[in-house]
């Protein structure tokens, strides 16, 4: 049988674990030059700094996950620096293109998508301007190659990456001039209860708070960001608090994200349905528990499948992998699945009250102002948007045709979200009601062929 998995983060490498111990060599493809996902991203080969300066209290998660990967690259079909660019769900065939710039086409029988996530972001003016990245860029740029975005960064969002990534920075000499989350103390304590379904991870979170409040970095809660001011690169940011006072904090770079999306195009190309999720603010592609989709032969898990974090990524990348084995008479520990079905049971309870302790602040973009460039791809701004609503665009597709907002680069993966938001508000609607960008292939660039 043919199996393929696209994906080497904590999700994959759990998945292809369970599938290798079964006697199977499934096909491993991964974009990056190396495995281990966002969470544990690899430096380049050459870079000396130890586990515990990169990783931090997840050292030990780390090493072990890079352990098993390397032990599984000569037991599979390991392909790295390969993007799986569509999918043709019909003849059960991937598309794949190399870093070297070869195009390869790929049969499997069953799939498992473990394809992660990546920052949702709040367009506000200034955003373009050089020096501004995501909170997850501003991580990798640490982590990958020990390099920060500023030396006087302000980082902007909400949810459990703001904080983490600001004390990252205040450790690594470039102590945050302010963090600012958009969500208030009330709305975190009100969810603090769900919380518990995950001790050590949320007292973690309240450790990770404390320790970048005693490093005297200025946390700005109930916030809102107004302009990221400069000329040429970040400058400033103009700001207001929760008593409508407005600031201007002067910075050097800025870092913003609100929370995760999953990266669900594949599982799009591959015609699994998908269903709004209220309390996460998010399309989600539809499975089981176990990681079935509807379409026969495609599996999801971790982050791609639904926001979990990296320890559900490893226990559904495992959970997956033993539903696609069962589902084709192949043994399975049945002991394992017990195992993976509670923990999954109770990590699902506490992702729920995550979700509502760290919300997605619809509001600002539903209000976002009209000169505010809101597809950088394209630069169409929400004002141009608003204007297509009146003549027909009440629905995503039919908006991206008529304003081009998600038809450059990014495919709508980065105003995506924030566009529909813009919409829905100028039709009057919930969001879900606009419906969401169709994934379209290629679902990142790739070159054309015979372009040097
Ligand atoms: C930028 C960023 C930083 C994060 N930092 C932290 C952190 O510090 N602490 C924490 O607890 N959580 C963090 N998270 C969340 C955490 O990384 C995830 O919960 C976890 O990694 C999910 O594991 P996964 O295997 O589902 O996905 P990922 O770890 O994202 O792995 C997905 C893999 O699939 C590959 N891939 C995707 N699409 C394709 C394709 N079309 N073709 C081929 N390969 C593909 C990607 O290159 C990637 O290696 C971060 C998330 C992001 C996006």
């Amino acid at each position: 049988m043919k199996v393929a998995v696209v994906g080497a983060g904590p999700a994959g490498v759990r998945a292809v674990e369970q599938l290798v111990r079964a006697g199977l060599e499934p096909t491993w493809l991964e974009e990056s030059p190396d495995g281990g996902g966002r969470i544990y991203q690899r430096p380049p080969a050459g870079f000396r700094r130890g586990y515990r300066a990169i990783y931090g209290a997840d050292a030990g998660r780390a090493r072990r996950l890079h352990a098993t990967l390397e032990a599984l690259k000569p037991r599979c079909d390991w392909r790295p620096d390969t993007l799986v660019w569509n999918i043709r769900t019909r003849e059960r065939l991937l598309d794949t293109q190399t870093a070297g710039r070869r195009r390869d086409t790929l049969a499997y029988d069953a799939l498992i998508l473990c394809t992660g996530a990546m920052d949702r972001i709040l367009p506000i003016p200034g955003w373009t301007l050089p020096g501004v990245t995501t909170l997850g860029g501003a991580q990798i740029a640490l982590k990958a190659q020990g390099v920060g975005i500023g030396a006087r960064p302000v980082f902007i969002g909400t949810g459990p990456l703001l904080v983490l990534a600001a004390l990252q920075y205040a450790k690594a000499g470039a102590p945050p001039a302010l963090v600012l989350d958009t969500t208030s103390f009330l709305t975190k304590a009100m969810a603090a209860a769900g919380l518990l379904w995950n001790l050590p991870t949320f007292l973690r979170g309240l450790r990770y708070t404390a320790a970048l409040r005693m490093k005297g970095v200025a946390v700005a809660e109930d916030a809102t960001p107004i302009a990221i001011e400069g000329e040429g690169k970040v400058m400033a940011l103009r700001w207001r608090d929760s008593g409508w006072r407005e600031h201007v904090t002067p910075c050097d770079a800025v870092a913003m994200g609100w929370g995760l999306k999953p990266e669900a195009q594949l599982a799009d190309l591959a015609g699994v349905p998908f269903r709004f999720d209220a309390t996460g603010h998010n399309w989600l592609p539809e499975r089981d528990a176990a990681g079935r989709t509807p379409v026969p032969g495609v599996y999801l898990a971790g982050d791609g499948a639904g926001i979990g974090g990296a320890e559900v990524a490893e226990l559904a990348g495992a959970r997956a992998a033993l539903a696609l084995l069962e589902d084709h008479a192949l043994p399975a520990d049945l002991a394992l699945r017990a195992h993976l079905d509670g923990r999954l049971r109770t990590e699902a309870r506490f992702r729920a009250a995550l979700e509502r302790a760290f919300p997605y602040p619809a509001h600002l973009a539903r209000r976002m102002e009209d000169a505010t460039l809101l597809c950088r791809c394209e630069a169409i701004t929400a004002g141009e948007l608003r204007a297509v609503a009146r003549y027909g665009g009440s629905e995503a597709n039919r908006a991206k045709a008529l304003s081009r907002v998600g038809m450059g680069r990014c495919q709508g993966r980065v105003c995506g979200p924030p566009a529909a938001e813009v919409l829905a508000a100028a039709l009057g609607v919930p969001v879900e009601q606009v419906g969401r960008l169709r994934g379209q292939p290629p679902v990142k660039p790739i070159p054309l062929p015979g372009a040097a």
